[in-house]
């Protein structure tokens, strides 16, 4: 990985050996609704939180993805002491699941103000006890926003599949609901469920990407 003195050099008056820490997390932390992001250090894709980081003694910042953040030329404190190592990275990690959360909570409370669906307040308590969605629950979520008109990135919630129960909630999901809660799962979990014949039929798949094309 490339460090961000290497990109960016480091303060005009000393060398990156002379001042290895010239960069500083800020504190700032934002949630960017959708993966997708690119981190402009690493390069890398396909995150979403994101951490800005301010060279010392300069105005420039970029927002960064946790890896880069937690580089040891950059600086993080908590309550004015270092952070450093594996306590950085799991409890900015932390932080991020936290502002997730609130996202998730933000995007429950819109829906809720707007959808007459009788489940949502449920829905709504059972996400802020476990801050992930079963795949009955995800169903009936995502047609409500579909239904409001509120666009969310389809994984911006955590759909519970692992457990038994929930493997069988989804495989007893209609045709229309398995459609709606697919593009939340992982690549990794469509696989298997395709393995186990409980994705969404193919021709099902056709008909609703034949229909998302000839409405553009
Ligand atoms: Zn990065």
């Amino acid at each position: 990985m490339v460090s961000w003195s290497d990109l960016y050099g480091s303060h005009p008056q000393t060398s990156s050996s002379d001042c290895p820490q010239a960069w500083v997390f800020t504190g700032e932390m934002r949630d960017e609704g959708r993966y997708g992001e690119t981190c402009p250090c690493c390069r890398k894709q396909d995150f979403r939180v994101t951490y800005q980081v301010r060279e010392q003694g300069k105005g420039i910042s970029f927002w960064v993805c946790l890896e880069c953040i937690c580089q040891d030329d950059v600086t993080a404190k908590i309550d004015d002491c270092a952070i450093i190592g594996q306590a950085r990275r799991d409890h900015l990690g932390r932080l991020a699941v936290r502002l997730m959360h609130e996202s998730c909570r933000d995007i429950i409370r819109r829906v809720l103000l707007v959808s007459c669906d009788p489940d949502l307040p449920e829905i709504a308590v059972y996400f802020d006890r476990n801050g992930q969605l079963s795949p009955g629950r995800a169903a009936v979520l995502f047609t409500a926003l579909a239904e409001c008109g509120i666009e969310v990135d389809a994984r911006t919630f955590e759909v519970q599949i692992r457990s038994a129960a929930h493997k069988k909630e989804f495989a007893l999901l209609s045709e229309q609901q398995k459609l709606i809660v697919w593009p939340a799962l992982s690549p990794a979990i469509r696989k298997k469920f395709s393995a186990l014949r409980t994705a969404p039929k193919r021709r099902t798949l056709t008909q609703a990407l034949e229909r998302s094309v000839s409405a553009k």
